[in-house]
């Protein structure tokens, strides 16, 4: 048919349509018609006027029996687009398990709190803080019962409020042993941030306190879900370009406030290193599922600048891996900041850009096709880290499931970073313990949505 036939017949289908109020889809290819179009259905609005309206119509869609099986709507777009994600499954608010936050600081307030609402299997139902005035404020934005704010000396008689089912620990570092063994002794499963603590004695003690009150323990690695990174790790566990070979890795941000926690040592336990350098080094080790047999480093802090009294300014270190892999890491605490990594395979490589920040990550890849260079930007749907990490362990306590982030895990990164300071003192390579297995240090693989 020519391009004027056609304009011809669709007009007078449109036209037929139209006039006999029929219902018409806008599917092609012969579908019985879907949708019931107006012709003369009106409604009055409260200025008088008649406008036009459509008769109410529920599309097809599945609707499974069960909450945590999603809807399915009818779809409308070809598969020339991204697929949008499953719709959410929430659980009923009184299945949620129950959160006590503890310390109303920068993380919680703008990060997590916040991120509950991206929940499906977690609800904050307690606030622990030394501030009168923030719990008041925060208790009603997000609506806690006065009854379930605590002081840090009222923190044990959460062991009453069963209601809380995990306390999440969001404490400066050298808080979060104390906080965590009280708390598994209050009968509450941990959820504790980044870095587990400050040293390996205090980790261990989180375990075995955790271990004892029979409490799950798990160290508040976001990376471990954030789709960008997991995709890297997963191509990279498949040598898809081949083995990997090198790593370069870096993290880095500014600082101007030096009564603040974070440079002072013995609440830091040290500078850049455990507070954003551990992304590096955590983040290498995941994605290898090796552990670093020998680490190289080098600390300086500028001596006339008063943030950097106590803690490292910089920490650039090496680590050597059984494979012969070998990563170079950096972080900054006196710079504009930068987060990326790029892992170097024997044909091709991976490069993530804003690698740990809370979103926007970049991952472009690169091989070679013949004569040309293939680089790639991949774009996978962005997710809420602190959303998905939570939910995550919800889903640990509601299907007694042993958490992918352990206790161990951390203390293994506190091994490391310790060594790391001792090679950086002493001027040499510290060789640490040769471990064979792969992800010794991890639970179970995650299923996620
Ligand atoms: P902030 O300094 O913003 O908040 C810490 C809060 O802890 C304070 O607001 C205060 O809460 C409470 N607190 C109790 N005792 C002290 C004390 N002696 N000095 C200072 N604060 C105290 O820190 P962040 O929220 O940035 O960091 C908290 C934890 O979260 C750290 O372990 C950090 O490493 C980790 N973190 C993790 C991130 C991630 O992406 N996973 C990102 C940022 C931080 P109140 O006033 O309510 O008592």
């Amino acid at each position: 048919m020519s391009r004027k036939g056609f304009l011809q017949t669709a007009g007078q289908v449109m036209a037929a349509g139209v006039a006999g109020g029929l219902a018409i889809s806008c599917q092609t290819g012969g579908q019985t018609p879907a949708y019931p179009v107006p012709t003369n259905r009106t409604f009055t609005t409260t200025g008088g006027q008649q406008l036009h309206s459509s008769p109410p119509y529920s599309p097809p869609a599945k609707v499974p029996a069960g909450v945590d099986a999603p809807i399915e709507l009818e779809a409308w777009k070809s598969d020339a687009d991204r697929k949008s994600a499953p719709v959410p499954t929430p659980l009923p608010a009184d299945q949620r398990v129950g959160y006590a936050l503890v310390g109303l600081g920068h993380l919680t307030l703008e990060e997590i709190l916040p991120a509950f609402g991206n929940c499906k299997k977690s609800k904050p139902v307690a606030l622990v803080s030394g501030s009168p005035e923030k719990l008041q404020k925060v208790a009603r934005q997000y609506g806690i019962k006065p009854e379930s704010c605590y002081s840090y000396e009222t923190y044990d008689k959460l062991k009453d409020n069963p209601e809380v089912q995990v306390i999440y620990i969001v404490l400066p570092n050298s808080m979060h042993a104390e906080f965590t063994i009280r708390g598994a002794q209050a009968g509450k499963h941990i959820l504790c941030e980044k870095p587990m603590a400050n040293s390996q004695a205090e980790c261990q003690a989180m375990i075995d306190a955790c271990k004892k009150a029979n409490r799950k323990l798990m160290v508040a690695y976001r990376i471990h879900y954030e789709p960008n990174n997991r995709y890297v790790r997963d191509q990279i566990r498949k040598n898809e370009y081949g083995k990997p070979k090198f790593v370069d890795a870096y993290n880095a941000q500014s600082s101007a406030n030096p009564a603040h926690w974070r440079h002072i040592k013995a609440l830091a336990g040290g500078g850049a290193l455990p507070d954003i350098g551990l992304y590096c080094l955590n983040t290498t080790r995941f994605i290898l599922g090796e552990e670093p047999s020998e680490v190289f480093a080098y600390t300086h802090s500028d001596p006339d600048n008063p943030l950097f009294n106590e803690v490292e300014e910089v920490c650039s270190w090496q680590m050597k891996f059984p494979s012969g892999v070998i990563a170079n890491c950096a972080t900054h605490y006196n710079v504009h900041d930068s987060r990326q990594y790029r892992v170097m395979t024997e044909r091709g490589w991976y490069e993530l850009a804003n690698a740990y920040a809370y979103s926007g990550q970049k991952l472009t890849t690169s091989r070679a096709d013949g004569t040309i260079v293939r680089q790639e930007t991949v774009s996978i749907l962005p997710k809420n880290q602190f959303a998905t990490e939570m939910d995550y362990f919800s889903e640990c306590i509601l299907d007694d499931k042993a958490p992918y982030s352990t206790g161990e895990e951390g203390l293994q990164d506190q091994r490391i970073m310790e060594a790391i300071y001792q090679s950086a003192r002493e001027g040499k390579p510290v060789k640490l313990a040769t471990i064979e297995k792969t992800d010794a240090f991890r639970g179970p693989e995650p299923q996620l949505q």
